[in-house]
């Protein structure tokens, strides 16, 4: 927390506007929208529920497809479930990690049925390839759910991250780069949709006195109360970007020049916001594993954890369709048997983070 979150609370308590929506909600909406360049945003309980409501916005239904990204956090890809639809995964390229605009072709012209929605997800605060991603999509005329979830603050092209599909959704879960403890964003530049965003999040109640509904709806909305510790949030979001980056450039300048380990890159034209710093190690040249280091560093009582295991990986989905980088080459599998997420909080202090490093450097000396 940044120490404002309590006049905004102390703001919705004087008013007696603990919940449903109110003025934090409304401002909050504002404020996101304008911080990501996108005409309107619909704040919501949770990231996942955003995508759930883009998926309703674009029609998915029983029957439908939806592509996702493979390699990224169940959330991303359980609201195609939600809507009875069925997932096909599309693995990463090396150079974001993220989406694979080659695989994305190959999928969309073998497909027999194009599918609905495209969710290209921004790992770890790196954009995926927008430009490439965003122009197979207009061909097929296939719209994109851009998850944002990691990558609020992030840019591409100066742009940013989170604008440039027809919705975009961020998550303020406790463990991303701001938070509102649960809460989530629906972002896009159709304020009509957007409206439908909030019917939906809100029941589907049509406009009569006596509680009617003709559609079905959620309940997603955030409450005032949680709006107003996201107003305080956002406003520290610069600073947190700036904190997580410097954690990177110093484990950057600890490690690059370790032959076997390698960055997650920062794409030229890009802004990662280094949510978390993650990198691949190579077994065969440091002598272990990234399994072996994250269980020596849970013995000093650090925390690192392997990455996302893909999704067309997880049992839930064992029958679903996969498309790899190329025919012999899955990206997201090697990211995933290779992968570490260093300690990477905002708040990590020098003094932590040396400790890291020390210990890190102490296990590839031996
Ligand atoms: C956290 C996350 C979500 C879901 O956000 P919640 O607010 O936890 O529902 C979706 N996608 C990705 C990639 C995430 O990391």
């Amino acid at each position: 927390m940044s120490g404002q979150e309590q006049l905004y609370i102390k703001e919705a308590f004087e008013q007696n506007w603990i919940a449903p929506l109110g003025p934090n909600v409304d401002n909050f909406e504002r404020e996101v929208a304008m911080y990501t360049g996108t005409e309107d945003a619909a704040a919501v309980s949770s990231g996942t529920a955003a995508i759930h409501l883009a998926l309703r916005l674009l029609g998915v239904e029983s029957g439908d497809t939806v592509f996702c990204s493979s390699l990224t956090f169940i959330a991303s890809a359980n609201p195609i479930l939600y809507q009875g639809a069925e997932p096909v995964f599309i693995d990463s390229e090396p150079d974001t990690w993220n989406m694979s605009p080659d695989a994305l072709e190959r999928a969309l012209s073998e497909a027999e049925r194009l599918p609905k929605a495209v969710i290209v997800v921004n790992l770890y605060g790196q954009s995926a390839k927008m430009d490439e991603i965003m122009s197979i999509c207009d061909r097929y005329g296939v719209s994109v759910i851009e998850d944002a979830a990691e990558s609020l603050g992030a840019e591409y092209k100066g742009k940013k991250s989170g604008s440039f599909g027809k919705y975009g959704i961020f998550s303020f879960n406790g463990n991303k780069i701001i938070t509102t403890s649960g809460g989530g964003m629906l972002v896009s530049n159709d304020t009509e949709a957007l409206r439908k965003a909030r019917f939906l999040a809100t029941q589907a109640r049509d406009p009569a006195p006596h509680y009617q509904h003709s559609e079905q709806g959620y309940n997603y909305r955030m409450s005032n109360i949680l709006a107003g510790i996201g107003r305080a949030q956002l406003e520290v979001l610069e600073e947190r970007v700036a904190a997580r980056r410097a954690v990177f450039n110093r484990y950057f300048s600890a490690f690059n020049e370790i032959e076997g380990f390698t960055f997650m890159p920062e794409m030229d034209g890009t802004k990662h916001n280094r949510w978390l710093t993650t990198l691949i190690i190579e077994a065969e040249k440091v002598g272990f594993t990234p399994a072996e280091l994250i269980n020596r560093l849970a013995e000093h009582n650090i925390e690192a954890r392997p990455v996302w295991k893909p999704l067309h990986l997880q049992p839930l989905f064992k029958n679903v369709k996969y498309y790899p980088h190329t025919e012999e080459d899955s990206v997201s599998e090697k990211l995933f048997e290779k992968g570490i997420c260093l300690p990477s909080g905002s708040n990590l202090t020098i003094e932590q983070q040396e400790k890291v490093i020390f210990i890190i450097k102490e296990i590839i000396s031996k």
